[in-house]
C-alpha cells in the first residue's frame, strides 16, 4: 500500500504545488480569483501555463486538454500536444496563458437544442481557476466551462457556477444582517455514488447491458435482496480488490474517497466521497464515476452506473447532500444546541423550505431521465413526490414558532445497550427517515433523488438558484427593518406557515401518502416526459432570468435536449429489445422447444407418450405466439415514434406508447426464460449477474 498522505493530490495542480512552484505574487493573484472571482491577467495566466506545463512533463505528461462538461451529461475531452516547432526542425515543449484560458472546439455535435445551426459550429472552452487542473491518463486536464460563438451555455458548469455566484450574493446581504462580515458564501456538497459491479464475460452477452446500460428482459432469479444480507455485508475479496485500486486512483486526483460499503442489492455498492464546494464536488463526481468504469475493466468487471439496472431488485442513486456555509467553513445549516434560539439557522433553514416547495417541479426536472423513471417510486427510492424530513426535534420548533408557542426542548436522552461493557451515549435528538426524498440530516439536507448516473451539476443549479432566489426576498425585506430580530423572526414564522405544506415526516413509501400529498397540493410528475415541460414554466424563465443563470433561449434548447434524449435512450431500448427477441430469445425458444418435439417424435415410434415433452412444446409455443405479436407490436411502435418530429411529442409518445409496448414483449419473454433448459439459455440470467 502506497503513502496515502504522500499518494493523496499527487496528481493536481492543487494549492499545494501552485505555492511551491509559482512565484510569489503570481500565486497571491492566482488565489485571488479562486477565492474572490478577482480579474485575472494574461501575463499571470502565462507565468499559471509555464509552471503547470512543467509540472506536469515532469510526470511524463505530453498533451493537455480543455475538459468540459456538454449536455450530454458526461464530459469532454480534445488533447493537444505540448510541441511547438523550432527553427532545425526541433521541438519544444510549450504552453502559453493563451492555450491555457481559451480553448475552441467544434461545437457541432454537441447538444444544443436548435440554439445554434450546425453551420455555426464555433465553440469556445474558457478556463474555471476555481477548480484546479489534474493529469489523467497522462494527459493535463483543465477544467472549463464551454459556450457557443454567440455567447449561449452549451455546458453545465457555467450555470453552476452562475447559480453559485447568486447563493453567495444573497446570502452575503442577508449574513450582514446578522453583523457577520463575509466575502463569499458557497454551498457544499457530498455526492454518495451507488453502482453495480457485473463480470465483463457476462456482460459483453448481454446486448442490453452493452446498449442501454439495462437489463430489458430477465426473469427474476431465485434468491434476491429479500434477505438483507448485502447491505453492509463483507465485501467480497475479488470488489475489495477492485475497492482499493478505486480508492488508490481517486485519492491521486485530489478526491476525497471516504466511505465504501455494500447496498442493498446483490452485486451493488456504494462509494461517498468527504464533501466540498459544489463546483469541484461536481467535477470529481464526475472523475469518479469515470474512474469507477476504468478501475472496473482492469479486474475483469464492469461498472454499472444505470438507475436500474435489474428489475426487481434495488435501483442505484445518488444522494446528494447540500449544505450552505461560509468560505471559512461556517454552516450556516448548523442548528447547534438550541435550535429555537438560533435565528440565523432558523431564517436559512426557512430559506431551504420556501425554496424546495416553490420550485418542487424544478427539482423534479433536475432528476429527470428515462434510466430513474424505473427507480423512483420502487424498492427503497423516494416518489416522485417531493416533500422534506425535518425530524422531531425541527418539527417541533417549527410547529411552536408556527403557532407563536413556547419551545419546549426534549431532553437529551442518553441510549443504554444494557451491556455492561458498552458504554452508554447520548443519542440524536431525532431519528433519520430513509424515505424522504429531502431530508434534513443534522447540519445539511440529503437530495436522494438523483440518479447514480445524473451530473450532480443538474440538482445544485436549481437548488442554488432557489435558495438564492428565497434569500434574495429576505434580503430585500429585512435590510430596512427596524428591528431586525424582530423582523427576521417574524418573517421566519410567516415563511414556515406558508410552506407548512411541504413538510412530511412520514413514511414516503406509503401510498396514503401519495393521496394526502394530493390534498396538499403537492405536484406528482411520474415520469421524466411528465416534468420537462414544467422546465419552461414563465415562472421558471423569470427565475432563471432573475439570477442571470440562463436565458429564456437557453431554457427552451435545455427542455427539447431533455425530451430528445429521454425518447433516444427509449428508442434504444426499444430497438435493443426487438433484436434480442428475434436474434436472442426467439431462437433460443424455438431451437429447444425443436429438441423437445424431437424426442417427443421420437417417443411416439417407440410406443411412448412423451406426455412432458408435449406439454411443454405446448407451453412453450402458446408464449411464442404472444411474444411474437409483442415484439411485431414494438415495431409498429417504433414507426409510430419516428413519424413525430417534435421532441415533447416523441417524449410523450415514448412514454404512452413505446415504453408500454417494451414491458409487454418483456413480460413474455420473461415466461419464456425460466421454461428453457440451462444449456438453453440465450444469454447470462439475473442469477448468473448478480451472485458471480
Ligand atoms: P449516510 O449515512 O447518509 O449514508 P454517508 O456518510 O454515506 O452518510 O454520506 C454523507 C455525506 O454527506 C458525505 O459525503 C459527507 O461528506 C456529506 N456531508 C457531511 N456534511 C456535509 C455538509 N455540510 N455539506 C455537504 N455534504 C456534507
Ligand atoms: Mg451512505
Amino acid at each position: 500500500m502506497a503513502n496515502i498522505p504522500e499518494l493523496f493530490g499527487s496528481n493536481v495542480f492543487g494549492d499545494e504545488t501552485q505555492k511551491a512552484v509559482l512565484p510569489k505574487p503570481v500565486y497571491k493573484a492566482l488565489r485571488a480569483t479562486i477565492e474572490s472571482g478577482a480579474d485575472l491577467d494574461v501575463s499571470v495566466a502565462n507565468v499559471v501555463a509555464n509552471a503547470m506545463k512543467d509540472w506536469a512533463v515532469e510526470k511524463g505528461v505530453t498533451h493537455f486538454t480543455h475538459w468540459f462538461q456538454p449536455l450530454t451529461g458526461i464530459t469532454a475531452e480534445k488533447h493537444d500536444s505540448f510541441i511547438s516547432p523550432q527553427s532545425g526542425g526541433t521541438v519544444l515543449n510549450e504552453f502559453s496563458g493563451k492555450e491555457l484560458i481559451k480553448g475552441e472546439p467544434d461545437a457541432s455535435s454537441f447538444p444544443s437544442g436548435g440554439l445554434r445551426a450546425t453551420f455555426e459550429a464555433r465553440g469556445y472552452t474558457a478556463w474555471d481557476p476555481t477548480s484546479p487542473a489534474f493529469i489523467k491518463d497522462g494527459i493535463l486536464c483543465i477544467p472549463t466551462v464551454f459556450l457557443s460563438y454567440s455567447g449561449e451555455v452549451l455546458d453545465w458548469k457555467t450555470p453552476l457556477l452562475r447559480s453559485m455566484h447568486a447563493v453567495s450574493k444573497s446570502a452575503v446581504r442577508v449574513l450582514k444582517l446578522f453583523g457577520q462580515q463575509t466575502t463569499r458564501v458557497i454551498t457544499t456538497v457530498g455526492p454518495e455514488q451507488e453502482y453495480f459491479l457485473v463480470p465483463q464475460e457476462l456482460f459483453v452477452k448481454r446486448k442490453d447491458l452493452v446498449y442501454t446500460g439495462r437489463t430489458l428482459f430477465g426473469a427474476p432469479s431465485p434468491k434476491g435482496q429479500e434477505l438483507d444480507d448485502q447491505y453492509f455485508g463483507a465485501i467480497r475479496a475479488e470488489v475489495s480488490a477492485y475497492m482499493s485500486d478505486l480508492n488508490e486512483e481517486l485519492w491521486k486526483l485530489g478526491i476525497l474517497a471516504k466511505t465504501q460499503h455494500n447496498e442493498v442489492a446483490p452485486a451493488q455498492h456504494e462509494l461517498a466521497p468527504i464533501f466540498g464546494n459544489t463546483n469541484i464536488a461536481t467535477d470529481h463526481n464526475q472523475l469518479t464515476m469515470e474512474v469507477m468504469k476504468k478501475v472496473a475493466e482492469k479486474h475483469g468487471l464492469v461498472c454499472l452506473l444505470h438507475e436500474k439496472p435489474f428489475a426487481g431488485v434495488n435501483g442505484s442513486g445518488k444522494h446528494n447532500n447540500w449544505s450552505i456555509s461560509t468560505l471559512e467553513g461556517d454552516n450556516l445549516l448548523e442548528p447547534g444546541d438550541k435550535p429555537f434560539e438560533n435565528t440565523r439557522f432558523l431564517l436559512f433553514l426557512a430559506a431551504v423550505i420556501a425554496a424546495v416547495d416553490n420550485h418542487q417541479d424544478l427539482l423534479r426536472v433536475s432528476v429527470a431521465s428515462a434510466a430513474n423513471d424505473h427507480r423512483l417510486g420502487a424498492n427503497e427510492a423516494p416518489p416522485a413526490v417531493i416533500s422534506m424530513f425535518v425530524g422531531d426535534e425541527l418539527a417541533a420548533v417549527l410547529e411552536a414558532i408556527a403557532s407563536g408557542s413556547p419551545y419546549v426542548a426534549a431532553a437529551a436522552a442518553s441510549l443504554a445497550s444494557g451491556v455492561k461493557a458498552v458504554p452508554d451515549f447520548v443519542k440524536d435528538t431525532t431519528d433519520r427517515n430513509r424515505t424522504s426524498p429531502f431530508a434534513f440530516t443534522g447540519n445539511k439536507f440529503e437530495f436522494r433523488m438523483l440518479g447514480s448516473s445524473n451530473s450532480i451539476a443538474g440538482a445544485n443549479i436549481i437548488l442554488n438558484t432557489a435558495v438564492a432566489d428565497v434569500l434574495t426576498g429576505f434580503a430585500n425585506a429585512l435590510e430596512g427593518a427596524a428591528d431586525f430580530e424582530a423582523a427576521a423572526k417574524a418573517l421566519i414564522k410567516e415563511t414556515v406557515v406558508a410552506h407548512a405544506r411541504i413538510i412530511f415526516n412520514g413514511n414516503n413509501y406509503a401510498p396514503a401518502w401519495l393521496e394526502e400529498a394530493a390534498t396538499r397540493g403537492l405536484l406528482n410528475l411520474r415520469t421524466a416526459a411528465d416534468a420537462y415541460p414544467y422546465f419552461a414554466a414563465p415562472e421558471n424563465i423569470a427565475l432563471f432570468a432573475r439570477h442571470g443563470i440562463f436565458t429564456a433561449a437557453e431554457v427552451e434548447s435545455r427542455t427539447e435536449i431533455m425530451q430528445e434524449a429521454y425518447a433516444k435512450a427509449i428508442r434504444i431500448e426499444a430497438l435493443t429489445a426487438a433484436e434480442m427477441a428475434q436474434k436472442d430469445i426467439l431462437p433460443a425458444a424455438l431451437a429447444y422447444s425443436g429438441t423437445l418435439a424431437k424426442s417427443a417424435n421420437i417417443k411416439a415410434k417407440l410406443s411412448l407418450t412423451a406426455k412432458t415433452e408435449i406439454a411443454l412444446v405446448e407451453e412453450i409455443d402458446t408464449i411464442v405466439a404472444s411474444f411474437v405479436d409483442a415484439k411485431a407490436a414494438l415495431d409498429a411502435a417504433v414507426t409510430g415514434l419516428d413519424a413525430l418530429e417534435e421532441a415533447a411529442a416523441q417524449a410523450a409518445y415514448c412514454r404512452d406508447a413505446l415504453l408500454p409496448a417494451l414491458s409487454a414483449l418483456r413480460a413474455y419473454g420473461d415466461k419464456l426464460e425460466p421454461l428453457l433448459a440451462r444449456e438453453a439459455l440465450p444469454y447470462p440470467t439475473y442469477g448468473d449477474l448478480l451472485f458471480y
